[in-house]
């Protein structure tokens, strides 16, 4: 039987990361996925084919909507859904392409097949045994569907099938207005879908501040998108042409209806009732502070774990397990790993909102500044949205940073380096920032928690 120091189960962005460093280390690794191509939900069917969907979506958005009032003109304008769709393809190829190649410098072996745990150092594969020292797993999760409206893939459709349609649908109902419905919802309303989302909760994205929540749902409504918060989907009726939700005595139709109600951690067949490892009632799998699972040899980090579903959290974890199992001594530092909505504008958060903050009794100060006095975003028309920064009222220090505004999921990389180092707001407002740039609103909004931003 060939046998390996490490085995991993699931090519994401938690195990192929987890496969590369613990290879940079020395160690003889394997990583098994039941796709035939590397990179997992996120290269996949997830964060990469969504943010391609979504650049290009705001591209045409803005040529039809906002070239005027930069003084372009230009003829009619269009576009071809199946070229974006190929482009789409051809981004995640390259990056299938280039994870291999990474796994070949690092003479990882690479596995395709449904990996099945035999005992807690035998893993199966493709009808063949083989041996592991430590295993990985890393087996992600999936979308959570709704027992009256079973995904199709085609009319009622998961995230997944929505990065596949065939077509632009006139009506998408959207089920769920956290972070994955409204960035999809946005793909298909900007290239002219009516877009409706059905919210059980009273506001949208409830991972948010408060205030950046109410300033998102206030922008999409601008842009077309109709909320029925406080609403809850009861039932439906399916006809061949058209989808009725019941939402008690209402009803909403639509032409394919996108459920984006969560995601839930996968284990199926990975014969985790073989090595005696028992998951949680959510379905994740309990771990110590070292990743380590009821079985001293097996390890679990990313989406099967507890935290946030985020591509960059399993690979924090992914880096850490391989040094733990080389005998380091790696920390994942949880509070200063962003989140990042890729809407337009974009939304950012790291660390603690002002509720969060709060409810564990501290005293905060905030700062805040808008971005429709700075200057790069009245240049570059980007001018809605704000900054706002959460710090403790004795240290100030840095608590949480939040922004809604364009190019957030570039500007909240200062708020993880803030937050990872526990920097005051004083050491932020006092670092020269490019001017004119829109990272000077984090400047100003750290300068305002001390009443002395100058633009305000
Ligand atoms: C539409 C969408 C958009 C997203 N956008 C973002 C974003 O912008 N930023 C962000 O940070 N996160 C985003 N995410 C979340 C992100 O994709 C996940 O958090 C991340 O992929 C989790 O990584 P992982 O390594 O834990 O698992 P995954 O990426 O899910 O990989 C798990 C792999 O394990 C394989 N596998 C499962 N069981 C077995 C088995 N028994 N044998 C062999 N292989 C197996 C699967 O085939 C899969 O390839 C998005 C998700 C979706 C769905």
């Amino acid at each position: 039987m060939n046998t390996f120091d490490v085995v991993v189960i699931g090519s994401g962005p938690g195990g192929y990361v987890a496969a590369i460093r613990a290879a940079q280390l020395g160690l003889k690794v394997a990583c098994i996925d039941k796709r035939k191509e590397l990179g997992g939900t996120c290269l996949n069917i997830g964060c990469i084919p969504s943010k391609t969907l979504l650049h290009v979506s705001e591209l045409y958005w803005k040529m039809i909507h906002e070239s005027e009032q930069y003084g372009l003109k230009s003829g009619p304008c269009s576009y071809s859904f199946k070229d974006m769709m190929n482009r789409k393809q051809k981004v995640i190829t390259s990056f299938n392409e280039g994870i291999a190649a990474l796994f070949q410098k690092n003479k990882i072996t690479f596995l395709p097949g449904i990996a099945k745990l035999i005992s807690p150092m035998v893993v199966q594969v493709a009808g063949e045994q083989i041996g592991a020292k430590n295993i990985i797993l890393a087996t992600g999760s999936e979308p959570t569907g709704l027992p009256f409206l079973p995904f199709d893939e085609k009319k009622i459709v998961s995230s997944t099938g929505a990065l596949t349609l065939s077509k632009v649908p006139e009506r998408l109902l959207v089920v769920g207005a956290g972070v994955i419905g409204v960035e999809l919802g946005s793909v298909y309303s900007r290239l002219g879908s009516k877009v409706e989302f059905v919210e059980f909760l009273d506001h949208i994205c409830p991972i948010l501040d408060e205030s950046i929540s109410k300033e998102l749902q206030k922008i999409l409504t601008k842009q077309g998108m109709t909320f029925h918060l406080s609403s809850k989907v009861t039932g439906a009726d399916i006809s061949s042409n058209e989808i009725a939700l019941r939402m008690g005595q209402e009803q909403l139709k639509g032409d394919v209806v996108l459920i984006a109600i969560g995601r839930k951690p996968y284990t199926q067949n990975l014969g985790l009732e073989s090595v005696g490892i028992v998951p949680t009632s959510k379905g994740t799998i309990p771990i110590d502070h070292r990743f380590r699972t009821s079985v001293p040899t097996i390890y679990a980090i990313g989406d099967i774990v507890d935290g946030p579903m985020l591509a960059h959290k399993a690979s924090e974890e992914g880096v850490a397990v391989a040094e733990i199992i080389a005998g380091q001594n790696p920390i994942v530092n949880y509070l200063a790993i962003p989140n990042v909505i890729y809407t337009y504008p974009e939304v950012a958060a790291v660390g603690l909102t002002e509720a969060e903050a709060v409810a564990l009794g501290m005293s905060v100060k905030t700062g805040m500044f808008p971005f429709k006095i700075n200057s790069r975003a009245k240049c570059t028309g980007e001018e809605e949205g704000f900054v706002k920064i959460v710090s403790d009222s004795i240290s100030n220090v840095i608590l949480g940073i939040h922004i809604i505004g364009a190019h957030a999921s570039e500007l909240i990389a200062e708020g993880a380096l803030a937050i990872q180092n526990r920097l005051t707001t004083l050491q932020l407002a006092h670092t020269p920032h490019a001017h004119p740039t829109l990272s000077e609103t984090l400047k100003e909004a750290a300068l305002s928690v001390h009443h002395r931003a100058i633009y305000r």
